[in-house]
């Protein structure tokens, strides 16, 4: 098992962890549960839906990259397939607060990254913050995404955000996490470049057009892509370098060593991800980044 769990590992219920034990002592556990296994986990376990998605909170928050606030979040997004994935806090020494990524931001664009196709409920052990409800306010579940939080009674995002803006207001259609395919292409081969090039095709970017993509190489190899999510209030938008480092932490992988990263965007874009991508990644120790335009 990924030695990050071990502390909340000890605090789990015997039953739940002779249920876990077989999916999470694989030492590339991906931070999700297949639909299969929670079917699994729930009959071993005895525990319903939200009881272990409750459960599984401590083990999500081990996930929490948190050298400014050392203030652990967790959030476990369950998808329309009976999947769960983990989210966590995530933090970076170096750059500005703004480039920090919350817990269910993190849940939610690790769902929409493994091509989930919507969300039915967010489980976190704290209350979202305003910045996050109006990211989810993005996704193609709209206000009936159910919000579960300890010690209150199960709750949907629209009654915790009401009287909200959101993409309907502004005549958008397609909403966070519906399928896209912009369909950009880019003759390099590479394939940290086209990894990149994938993400901006399937980014979510209505409000600007500006499309990107990001693909970081760990030093094992291992690339692992993100994709650019607008959000109708603009500002908790999510660029594309964070999903990749969403991914890449999820993966157990260190975000302080990345080898060399990707950014693919449009040749003349309304907007553009170069300087953010490249100070974040400075900060985390990266200097080989390239931009690939298409
Ligand atoms: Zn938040």
């Amino acid at each position: 098992m990924q030695a990050r769990f071990h502390d909340a590992w000890a605090t789990l219920p015997a039953s739940l962890q002779s249920a876990l034990e077989p999916i999470m002592s694989a030492n590339d556990f991906p931070a999700m549960l297949t639909a299969d296994q929670v079917k699994a986990v729930k009959s071993i376990s005895g525990l319903d839906d939200d009881a272990l998605a409750f459960a599984l909170l401590p083990l999500a928050a081990a996930c929490a990259l948190t050298p400014v606030s050392h203030f652990k979040v967790g959030a476990i997004a369950r998808g329309i397939s009976g999947n769960l994935y983990f989210g966590a806090n995530m933090e970076f020494s170096g750059a500005p607060l703004q480039q920090t990524i919350h817990a269910e931001q993190c849940a939610v664009t690790h769902a929409w990254l493994r091509n989930e196709a919507s969300l039915v409920s967010i489980t976190v052990n704290y209350t979202p913050c305003g910045h996050c409800r109006q990211f989810m306010n993005e996704l193609n579940s709209g206000t009936g995404l159910h919000i579960h939080l300890p010690g209150r009674p199960a709750s949907t995002l629209g009654q915790y955000l009401p009287d909200s803006f959101g993409p309907k207001d502004l005549d958008i259609t397609t909403l966070l996490m519906d399928p896209v395919d912009h369909g950009y292409k880019i003759a390099e081969t590479d394939a940290l470049t086209q990894a990149a090039l994938e993400g901006a095709n399937h980014s979510h970017a209505p409000y600007s057009n500006s499309h990107s993509g990001v693909a970081l190489e760990t030093a094992d190899g291992t690339i692992y892509t993100g994709r650019y999510a607008e959000n109708a209030a603009f500002n908790p938008s999510l660029p594309p370098l964070q999903a990749a480092l969403i991914m890449t932490n999820l993966a157990g992988k260190d975000c302080g060593a990345i080898r060399r990263a990707v950014l693919a965007e449009g040749s003349q874009p309304m907007l553009t991800q170069w300087d953010a991508t490249q100070a974040t990644l400075a900060a985390l120790g990266c200097s080989d980044v390239k931009c690939v335009t298409f």
